[in-house]
């Protein structure tokens, strides 16, 4: 039965093939129970299959999609538990987990670079002692420091106060090709800003336009500023650290204890939890008007450390994912070229 055969041999070169792309393509690979491994099967690298895209799809429904606010209509604070961990139970699995989703985010970051077209903003917002350097630190440890730009947004100079508060923004934004980072960013603006009025007013904004209407024409603007950037190639995902205030307190007694921790130590951090009401208020009312689908919020739970750091990293690999990167194709020319270059050097001698 020729049929027969012909039907079996296809059928077990797409069972093989769909078994490699299982253990080789997709997110945080490692941790799943993957028959190829066990049985010890190593191909080399290939095309993403079905079965990656649908482990991909897995790990996002638990990691990323949980904490993905892209319409803030319905949004609110409390129903995000900091302390949330998707079901991994231990600092163990995490950090196998962790290792994986460094290793894949490398690996698109390359190919970002490579292909010089697309930029991705990541903006982290959070209260202090939140771990933001903790997380920029851990999830881009394996990225090449070359493709990245870090920047951390403090209390604005006497420079920057003689201008819109988008200004040193603009200078901060990510190459082509590259991944930028803000520690903190222009949502200061809605948030601290919000809270504390008075910084408004050294903003040196005419009064006539300080209304009542402030925060609604600020959000207005931002969601615009993000269209445009992300119209233009440069894909932007926001991150809100959500630290319980309990936690807070004890990372900020951890820092009076430990002396390792004492550098980290800042009273004025101790005035802002003062605030606390105001600022959830604040970042809720945030996420609320400037949450989309171009441009989402991550909440994030923030209590546990070792989980902060696989969300935002699944997150970050998630996003990467659905660009289809690729290195580009040599076009025919180049080949010429390349071949010639290979003749002359194995015309040598030396
Ligand atoms: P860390 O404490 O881990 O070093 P951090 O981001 O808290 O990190 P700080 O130097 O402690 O850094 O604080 C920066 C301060 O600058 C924050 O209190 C923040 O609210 C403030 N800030 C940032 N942007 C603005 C802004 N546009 N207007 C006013 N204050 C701002
Ligand atoms: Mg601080």
């Amino acid at each position: 039965m020729p049929h027969h055969t012909e039907f079996s041999a296809v059928f077990v070169l797409l069972f093989v093939h769909e078994l490699w792309c299982f253990q080789h393509l997709c997110p945080f690979r490692d941790t799943v129970d993957c028959a190829t491994r066990r049985a010890g099967v190593d191909f080399s690298r290939s095309l993403p299959s079905i079965a990656a895209r649908v482990l991909a799809m897995k790990i996002s429904r638990k990691l990323v999609k949980p904490f993905l606010v892209e319409d803030g209509k319905h949004f609110r604070l409390k129903d995000h538990d900091p302390a949330h961990t998707a079901g991994v139970k231990t600092k163990e699995e995490a950090n196998q987990l962790l290792q994986d989703g460094v290793a894949q985010l490398a690996e698109h970051q390359n190919k970002l670079y490579a292909q010089n077209s697309w930029a991705l903003l990541l903006i982290f917002q959070a209260m202090d002692a939140a771990g933001k350097d903790g997380v920029i630190k851990h999830v881009m440890s394996g990225v090449n420091p070359q493709g990245c730009q870090v920047f951390s947004f403090k209390a604005p100079s006497a420079e920057d106060l003689d201008h819109d508060y988008m200004w040193r923004t603009m200078k901060s934004m990510p190459q082509r090709g590259r991944i930028g980072i803000f520690n903190r960013s222009y949502y200061e603006e809605v948030l601290v800003v919000r809270v504390h009025p008075e910084l408004l007013k050294a903003e040196k904004i005419p009064p006539k336009l300080i209304t009542k209407d402030i925060w609604k024409e600020r959000y207005e603007d931002i969601r615009s500023f993000e269209r445009y950037m992300t119209r233009n190639g440069i894909v932007i995902r926001k991150f809100f650290l959500n630290l319980s205030k309990k936690e807070q307190k004890q990372r900020f007694l951890a820092r009076l204890d430990r002396p390792d921790k004492n550098w980290k130590f800042s009273a004025a951090d101790i005035k802002e939890r003062g605030y606390w009401d105001d600022y959830m208020q604040a970042y809720e009312d945030m996420i609320r008007h400037t949450a989309s689908e171009d441009a989402p919020w991550h909440v994030i739970p923030a209590d546990n450390k070792w989980f902060t750091h696989i969300a935002v990293a699944a997150a970050i690999v998630d996003t990467l994912d659905d660009l289809n990167l690729s290195y580009p194709t040599v076009p025919a020319d180049k080949l010429k070229e390349l071949q010639a270059a290979r003749k002359l050097l194995e015309d040598k001698k030396k």
